[in-house]
């Protein structure tokens, strides 16, 4: 006989509504039913969720660290303590992300990650590769000397050391990047356009040769390009018109301001658009001067919770959780809690194709669920049905 636990008395968030005062039974690691609280149900161990909302566990597609980790570390303690941390603001599945730096300490990154799976916590559901295949231009805090033109012989190696890889970001207009998206697409990993200058066409051209995703929305990325008197769609405008893409916004209420989000949310609507962290190394640490990426990287300052570049003319990652991105979200973008947990579970689910397993509450899916309050703080986080007691 399997395990059997219900988790009772919750507002249990689908991913069309929230149903009030409602009970989950979970057998083994899945959701086996999803019923009214005075349901009368076998003798269980049972969680009571006092009336707190009972949320699909948030999926973060880009976060760099935390705890004073940074995932190029590359070390199984360094993992295991980003981990933990975003763990603790509701995350269940996230893809562990690197920073563009020299071959050697991205396949270093590569190759830790892939002998550490699987961990206890957050479920390490891949690794998006940020750079270095950036324009020079638009390299935000990334470290100025790795950033390159893609070449087989750089990446191959790194596509070849492990299947974990699940997004790539990218500048579509540089030398050789067509032939990359073109072996992503092939390779069945989510080639993604960021930190890049390219116009509408370059997109338009990206896009069929396989483009499917668009890293930090407005951030690191062109916006209308005037050449004379003519104007054209830059990156930001492309995403926002073309229904092929989908994208990702850092929602930790600095980077964008309100009317961003809510451009964004109108455009993409709430099944394209999903919600990162983007978090860094100083994450859940006091205000000081944090590397991103490696310990050798780039330097950060962080100062009231906020990173920036060290001459503060960009800000470098964030220091949030996952739960503060639907709190924005929500309290922002005045985007309604149902969708706006869609963005930060569903949705991301999807983007990266697994969501037949994880990403809602619905009968069959795997019980990857967290439990928050009216202020979106997490209280209690089941990863494959089993409550994570120690977070
Ligand atoms: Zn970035």
């Amino acid at each position: 006989m399997g395990s059997k636990l219900l988790i009772k008395d919750g507002n249990i968030i689908t991913p069309s509504k929230i149903l009030k005062d409602h009970c989950i039974v979970i057998e083994n690691n899945r959701i086996v039913g999803i019923m009214p609280s005075n349901t009368t149900i076998d003798e269980c161990q049972s969680i009571s969720a006092n009336g707190l909302y009972v949320s699909p566990g948030f999926i973060d597609l880009h976060v760099h660290g935390g705890n004073g980790s940074d995932f190029m570390d590359a070390t199984a303690e360094d993992i295991r303590k980003i981990i933990r941390y975003h763990t603790q603001g509701g995350t269940t599945g996230l893809l562990a992300t690197t920073a563009s730096e020299s071959h050697l300490n991205i396949m270093d990154a590569i190759q830790a990650l892939d002998q550490i799976h699987p961990v206890t916590g957050a479920k390490l559901l891949g690794i998006h590769i940020e750079g270095p295949y950036f324009n020079y231009n638009k390299k935000g805090c990334h470290l100025a000397s790795a950033i390159r033109d893609p070449k087989p012989e750089d990446y191959l190696p790194m596509l070849e050391a492990t299947d974990l890889i699940r997004v790539m970001t990218l500048a579509p207009e540089i030398n050789g990047a067509n032939q990359l998206i073109a072996e992503l697409s092939h390779r069945g990993i989510v080639a993604s356009c960021g930190h890049t200058n390219a116009n509408y066409d370059q997109i338009q051209k990206a896009c069929e040769l396989g483009l499917q995703h668009s890293t930090h929305l407005y951030c690191a990325m062109s916006g209308i390009i005037k050449n004379g008197p003519q104007r054209e769609g830059g990156v930001i405008e492309s995403i926002l018109l073309m229904d092929q893409l989908t994208t990702e916004v850092i929602a930790d209420g600095k980077h964008l301001p309100p009317e961003l989000l809510k451009l964004a949310v109108k455009c993409k609507g709430s099944n394209q658009l999903a919600v990162v962290t983007d978090a860094q190394r100083g994450a859940g640490m006091p205000d000081g001067i944090y590397a991103f990426g490696s310990k050798n990287g780039t330097k950060s300052i962080i100062k009231n919770g906020v990173a920036t570049t060290p001459d503060k003319t960009g800000y470098a990652s964030s220091t949030i959780q996952m739960n503060q991105t639907v709190r924005v979200m929500r309290d922002l973008a005045d985007v309604p809690l149902v969708e706006a947990t869609k963005m930060a579970s569903l949705v991301p689910a999807r983007i990266i194709g697994v969501d037949d397993q994880l990403g809602s509450i619905e009968v069959g899916k795997v019980a990857d669920l967290i439990l928050f309050d009216n202020n979106i703080n997490v209280h209690k986080v089941i990863i494959n049905g089993k409550l994570i007691e120690d977070i």
